[in-house]
């Protein structure tokens, strides 16, 4: 009853241990002033709730001067004196979040002025993200981030016997609801282990895994075994091997038996080898030969290898064929070869050489080359040689015959000189001639062969002019007139092949637009197939005379230019608000086209939930282009600006405009490419349009632009052709890796924008780098609904997000299915607890007993499909024998976009259906 009332209640000190968020949960009662009687202005509603940081405990005293207002609680329920004298206590409970703190603890304090109050319990808590094993990697207990959208990126460590995959380190993110979200990476079993659910296990005896990429032990191969467990490979039987070369997975193997059949066959002091493969290859089908050559004397009966003089045709070892040639035996000698088979693990087998053998008496046979000529004197008109006896004279030498001829005559005309010694000179010559000298032996046999060629010029007698015609100028004009003509060719291909649509190029329209194309409708016209750009303009756009617009304020920074607001005022008309983009000057002609491009393009458009172009001025400066005004700007900025103030039915209402807008580009045949809740505008009714249809990016040189070139990972493709940038986040995985943009990327660019909205403009994917997006994408990860987002609008953007683009519904369903849900707000309730459904697997083939079940959801959930209840619910379908009833038709206007999902619940119908009428005798007509 007194006024004035000041009084506190402190919690002892808290220690807050590694918690950056702290969460209070109060339960209390409150009672109504109204039922107390004489209690007008001294009595309260509300209590204060205030926290101290410290770092240690400070006594008893309270200055509340140290302490900070958390907030002022109010009860949603205060309870009265009912009219029979009972009290109903109401229990209100009420949850306030602190943070991010930085002391080692605090106080919690409760500030009464003057209520009639019970604090009945606090409960203070922190969340954290449980330790788990994902893809075989531990991530232990962690603390949520210090904000409400930090994301805590955390290292995984592999279990036992397993390590991180190259390149692909396992990492989660804990949310700060204390979940864990976006895995990427893995790790996988060591070599000599599997993976048996969340651990790694050695192979069995018998078994063995070679590489950690394997995914299971495999059985050792042939001849090989192991008697321990955890092998990476297993151990050759005895006598068999396994080559450098050979993979732990090749079975062990032993080397080939000898060659069978060996014949020859000699000529003079050459000899021919010949054989058939070995019986046996040792398992291998690297077999080649290799030949020994030994020459033996008869008495004693003693064989010495042949030395490097023999030579061996096409080789002495390494030999794939079965035959081999050898020359340059001696005459009258004789010779022992053998020749064995050898594989890849000849060299590592101790066992006996295996070999075939012949031994061969060599015949007569003439002398071996004379190949050590040495010029002793060259004249004018002479010139004396001399020479070594050939190393295989094979008998006595008689006679050495020296033949020569003009080198410029080649051997057509050549002359002899005999000699019984070994020198002889050459008259006759030609002065400053150059000469070719071949000398071969003579003995019984007959003529050796001729020695080397060897090469003398005689000496000159006069000196001669000589004509250079290094420099001839008719080469030089000759050579630069061909290299010109190569290069004007690749000039004019180059700029035919290269020559680019509209600087960002999203007039390239290829592909299979023909899916979405709508014929009846108008079509977009690519203002880059207008030979001349200005006149592109001036089709589209209207040329608006600079007197009528009046320039108010600067509202934002265009790519080109400033954006302004301002007033148009066209004769005859009344006045209305425009933007104004300016294209800044110093403009180069490029960037004027790329400016005006964006009007050529906007001014073809002519849709509500596309921004409307006004006009352009191009015949004055500064070069602008007028569009409707849009009070309210981009919708990100003014979605984060209003965060939860609107309700779902006003966010759908925004996506069913986006939505529209889409649909109707897309039927022109437009793929815009750059779908982002940053290019979407608001005007003061809330009605969002599609915009920014701009062309030319801004290169920033930082990788986690949203615009960023593509050289993001190995597995991405550098792209340069188009010079274009993506926005990673917003564009699907097609187009990223392929270039693939389509209406059908544009509705994935959608779900994004979907999610946006719902998350009241948060960044997708947070703060994760635009590797780490790609990656999770690519390993089947979809953000998760955005928090109080109702599960029907989650699916649909999951829809979105398809992998196949064939399976994401097209914007006309899109809008279909938004239309429903706004007509039908039940659907969009959100259920408590959470928003996030896992993505069910598509078919289940089993045919449960459609009579057995009692209702529509009981059926639902038996093929599957239980995701769909609240369309059915909605939809007014509230017995199984209206399901029955239902055509294609009707389920796909339940909003069922996926044609997997259409085609499985009509087939469940269908066998209901024939069920029913089994069971009754009944017909369902449909
Ligand atoms: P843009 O070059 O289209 O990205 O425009 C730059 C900024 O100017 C946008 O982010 C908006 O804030 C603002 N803006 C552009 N067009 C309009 C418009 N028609 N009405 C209101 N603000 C606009």
């Amino acid at each position: 009853m007194e006024p004035n009332q000041n009084n506190w209640l402190r919690t002892n000190w808290i220690e807050k241990g590694n918690a950056q968020r702290i969460f209070v949960e109060l339960k209390f009662t409150l009672r109504d002033c109204n039922s107390l009687p004489g209690v007008v202005g001294t009595c309260k509603e509300t209590f204060n709730l205030y926290y101290q940081e410290t770092d240690s405990e400070v006594g008893r005293s309270l200055r509340e001067n140290q302490y900070v207002k958390i907030d002022t609680i109010a009860a949603d329920e205060s309870f009265t004196q009912g009219d029979l004298g009972e009290r109903k206590m109401k229990l209100n409970t009420e949850v306030r979040i602190i943070g991010p703190l930085s002391r080692r603890g605090f106080y919690l304090a409760f500030q009464d002025v003057g209520a009639c109050i019970a604090l009945v319990s606090v409960k203070v808590y922190y969340k954290k993200c449980w330790s788990i094993i994902e893809n075989l990697a531990t991530f232990p207990d962690t603390v949520t981030g210090s904000e409400f959208s930090s994301l805590v990126e955390v290292e995984g460590m592999c279990v036992s016997d397993a390590e991180e995959e190259a390149d692909n380190s396992p990492k989660m993110h804990c949310s700060a609801e204390g979940e864990w979200l976006v895995p990427i990476g893995k790790c996988i079993c060591k070599a000599g282990f599997h993976q048996k659910g969340d651990a790694c296990e050695p192979c069995g005896r018998g078994f063995y895994k070679s590489s950690s990429q394997d995914l299971q032990c495999s059985r050792c191969p042939a001849h090989s075994f192991n008697d321990r467990e955890g092998s990476w490979r297993c151990d050759c039987e005895d006598g068999y091997y396994r080559a450098l070369s050979d993979p732990p997975s090749v079975a062990c193997t032993r080397p080939p038996s000898a060659p069978q059949n060996l014949v020859y066959n000699i000529n003079q002091t050459t000899v021919s080898l010949e054989w058939s493969p070995p019986a046996d290859t040792g398992g291998r089908n690297d077999v080649t030969y290799r030949v020994i050559c030994r020459r033996c004397s008869w008495e004693p009966e003693e064989c010495v290898p042949c030395g490097p003089n023999v030579g061996y045709s096409p080789a002495q070892s390494g030999l794939v064929d079965s035959y081999v040639t050898i020359v340059d035996l001696l005459a009258h000698a004789n010779y022992t070869f053998e020749v064995e088979a050898v594989n890849g693990v000849s060299d590592l087998s101790r066992t006996q050489r295996l070999f075939a053998a012949v031994s061969i008496a060599t015949g007569q046979a003439a002398p071996s080359q004379v190949s050590e000529v040495i010029k002793e004197k060259v004249q004018q008109r002479s010139i004396q040689l001399s020479w070594q006896e050939p190393h295989q004279p094979n008998g006595v030498i008689t006679e050495y015959e020296i033949k020569y001829y003009e080198k410029d005559q080649k051997d057509r005309i050549y002359s002899t000189v005999r000699s019984k010694s070994t020198s002889a000179t050459v008259n006759n010559l030609k002065p400053s001639t150059a000469y070719v000298f071949q000398i071969r032996a003579f003995t019984e046999a007959g003529y050796g062969t001729y020695g080397p060629r060897l090469e003398i010029t005689t000496k000159e007698e006069a000196t001669a002019a000589i004509v250079s015609s290094e420099q001839n100028p008719v080469i030089i004009i000759a050579v630069v007139a061909v290299a010109g003509t190569i290069i004007l060719v690749f000039m004019v291909f180059g700029f035919i092949i290269g020559r680019r649509h509209c600087g960002y190029s999203k007039a390239d329209q290829e592909g299979d637009e023909e899916l979405y194309f709508h014929p009846g409708t108008k079509t977009y016209i690519d203002p880059e197939t207008y030979e001349d750009p200005n006149r592109a303009v001036h089709q589209f756009a209207k040329e608006l005379d600079a007197s009528c617009i009046k320039i108010e304020r600067v509202i934002g920074a265009g790519e080109f230019g400033e954006v302004c607001s301002g007033r148009l005022k066209l004769p005859g008309k009344r006045d209305v608000s425009v933007a104004i983009k300016t294209l800044k000057v110093g403009y180069t002609e490029k960037q004027r086209r790329d400016f005006l491009c964006e009007a050529s393009i906007m001014g073809q458009f002519d849709h509500p939930n596309v921004v409307h172009l006004e006009g352009v001025v191009t015949r004055g400066k500064p070069v602008m282009i007028v569009i409707e005004y849009m009070e309210n700007g981009s919708l990100d900025a003014f979605l984060r600006k209003h965060d939860g103030q609107f309700t779902v039915i006003q966010l759908v209402g925004m996506l069913r405009g986006i939505a529209a807008g889409m649909r109707y580009l897309s039927d022109m045949g437009y793929v815009h490419r750059d779908l982002a809740a940053r290019n979407i505008l608001v005007n003061s009714n809330l009605v969002c349009k599609v915009s920014d249809f701009g062309l030319s990016r801004v290169i920033d040189d930082d990788p986690e632009a949203v615009y960023t070139t593509t050289e993001i990972s190995s597995t991405v493709p550098h792209f340069t052709e188009q010079g274009g940038k993506i926005p990673v986040r917003w564009t699907a995985p097609e187009a990223i890796q392929y270039r693939k943009f389509t209406s059908a990327s544009d509705v994935w660019s959608y779900g994004i924008v979907m999610w946006e909205v719902m998350s009241y403009g948060e960044r997708p994917y947070w703060d994760m780098s635009n590797q780490d997006v790609i990656k999770a994408i690519e390993e089947g990860y979809r953000l998760p609904a955005p928090m109080d987002c109702p599960p029907g609008l989650h699916q649909l953007m999951l829809d979105c997000w398809q992998k196949d683009r064939a399976e994401r519904p097209k914007f006309d369903q899109i809008v279909g299915i938004l239309d429903k849900m706004i007509r039908n707000p039940n659907t969009l309730k959100t259920p408590v607890g959470t928003c996030t459904r896992p993505i069910s697997p598509l078919l289940d083939q089993s045919t449960p007993d459609f009579t057995a079940f009692r209702s529509v959801g009981e059926w639902l959930e038996a093929i599957k499909m239980e995701r769909y209840r609240d369309n059915f619910t909605a939809a007014g379908y509230s017995s199984l024998e209206s399901v029955a009833r239902m055509s294609i038709e009707d389920v796909m206007s339940l909003g069922i976009t996926l044609v997997g999902h259409q085609k499985k619940i009509m087939s469940s119908i269908q066998t209901m259906r024939a069920q029913m009428l089994h069971l009754h005798g009944t017909g369902v007509q449909v």
